[in-house]
């Protein structure tokens, strides 16, 4: 039996579709005005592992996730500018509806590429934010029509009256009478109570008159607000009630509570059952950002030596719901691991068996709320037990759910600075300086990779 943790009931459940063997499942995507650091990749890697759990327990899954490419702002209090907008003038493009449609592709395209190094499956219908303005137009009329709207008086905006709403802030257990007007730094005037929300931001009533992706609405020529794209998009492409909605923590106190009420308010069902929420990459203990470290793409990794798999075995090491600390120390002991549980298990035999012990104990851990960690030493138990039988086809079944390309043969690309070690290590054997042989060996094994001596020559491994 599959367990999940929800959010929403702070508990383990065992999780029940609302149709049989199908699943609908919504997961919040990349803004694409910049790269998607490894820490957002971490929630993406999370939420492939939950579909492929999913999978591996015969369900049929619909997966969709969104693009956004309009409507986040810089502050989570509706004030900011649009960070589409900023990126424009970070890259110092110029500031036209057809440069930002262009810088969006890029970054989509980034991502797309990004999730492919992971080996995460691409969803069933990627849907971006500015395809469905008439959706969301549609949804904030239903939001509207049942009283849960109201207009800024200066500024036009349409907003969310999270007071009528009973529930408000049930998925964040937010404890409302905190938050009181000026608990935040800037509250926008308009708004009956700070914890309102925009649906709708209209050109006339905003500060940033050069906002590039406007609309005709009925509350006037603007642009969405950003939790409506979401509620539209999940609606429309997996119904008014649907099984999963997944997204990093920090989206449960505005991004998620916001989606549910305005959703809720529109349609008066129950929005999702199940939420699941991804814990943060941290760095010395907060999340990855700027000052604290940590920020790299993959594309960075690579540079720095280090294969996209091996930031998904590292990933994997630590359950969803914990922090997981990153350091590129931490990096190179999983890179390690992984590369070694690797060549072990390219040395096994195909004896066509499957080991049914040790694959319940994979199945018991995974469905354990995708309990990874215990999954992975598992594998490591399998694999060190020279007695099981069954390795080959048994770590194939598990590597559908690890995605790890386990039994992957790769040609190794040795990089320059190695294939040179070795040459000098060649020419000192030649002179019979076996000392100088031994400390290049050593610079190379640090570097990852080790020789081994063949009559052939030397042979070059990954560690
Ligand atoms: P964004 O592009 O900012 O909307 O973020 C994309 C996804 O990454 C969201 O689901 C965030 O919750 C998630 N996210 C952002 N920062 C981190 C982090 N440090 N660790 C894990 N997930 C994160
Ligand atoms: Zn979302």
């Amino acid at each position: 039996m599959l367990k999940l943790y929800n959010t929403l009931t702070r508990r383990k459940e065992a999780f029940k579709p609302i149709k049989p063997s199908y699943v609908g499942f919504y997961a919040c995507g990349p803004t694409v005005y910049w790269y998607q650091h490894i820490g957002n990749l971490r929630t993406y890697i999370f939420g492939d592992i939950l579909k492929r759990v999913l999978i591996y327990n015969g369900y049929k899954v619909k997966h969709v996730i969104n693009i956004t490419d309009v409507g986040h702002l810089t502050s989570d209090a509706d004030m900011g500018e649009d960070k589409m907008v900023i990126a424009l003038k970070r890259e110092g493009l110029p500031l036209t509806k057809e440069s930002m449609f262009k810088l969006a592709e890029k970054y989509t395209g980034i991502f797309k590429q990004d999730i492919k190094k992971l080996n995460i499956i691409e969803p069933d219908v990627w849907c971006k934010a500015t395809e469905h303005i008439k959706e969301q137009i549609e949804l904030i009329k239903r939001i509207e029509k049942n009283n849960y709207a109201y207009i800024g008086k200066k500024s036009g905006n349409v907003y969310f009256d999270t007071s009528k709403f009973k529930d408000y802030g049930r998925l964040a257990r937010l404890k409302l009478k905190g938050l009181k007007a000026g608990a935040r730094t800037e509250v926008d005037p308009n708004k009956k109570n700070p914890r309102d929300f925009v649906l709708w931001f209209t050109i006339k009533g905003s500060k940033f008159k050069e906002h590039l992706l406007k609309w005709p609405s009925p509350w006037g020529e603007g642009w969405p607000g950003w939790h409506i794209e979401c509620s539209a998009m999940s609606i429309k492409y997996l119904g008014e009630n649907f099984d999963i909605h997944t997204g990093g923590i920090d989206h449960i106190p505005i991004h998620h509570t916001n989606e549910i009420a305005q959703s809720e308010a529109a349609t008066g069902k129950k929005f999702v059952n199940y939420w699941l929420h991804g814990a943060f990459l941290t760095s010395k203990g907060e999340k990855v950002s700027k000052s604290t470290g940590g920020l790299f793409t993959l594309a960075e990794l690579k540079e720095a030596g280090y294969e996209s798999l091996a930031y998904k075995y590292f990933v994997l090491t630590t359950s969803y719901r914990n922090n997981l600390d990153f350091s590129l120390k931490n990096l190179k002991n999983a890179q390690n691991a992984y590369r070694r549980i690797k060549n072990i298990i390219l040395e096994l035999k195909d004896d066509k068996k499957i080991n049914k012990k040790y694959l319940q104990e994979f199945e018991k851990a995974i469905n354990d709320d995708l309990d990874m960690p215990k999954a992975l030493s598992i594998l490591w138990k399998f694999v060190r037990d020279k007695r099981a039988e069954g390795k080959i086809k048994t770590i194939e079944k598990m590597d559908k759910v690890f995605a790890l390309d386990l039994l992957k043969k790769e040609k190794i690309k040795i990089p320059e600075k190695i294939k040179k070690l070795i040459q000098e290590r060649e020419e000192a054997r030649k002179k019979k300086n076996f000392k100088l042989a031994d400390k290049i060996r050593e610079k190379i094994k640090e570097q990852g990779y080790i020789i081994e001596d063949t009559i052939e020559g030397p042979r070059i491994k990954k560690l």
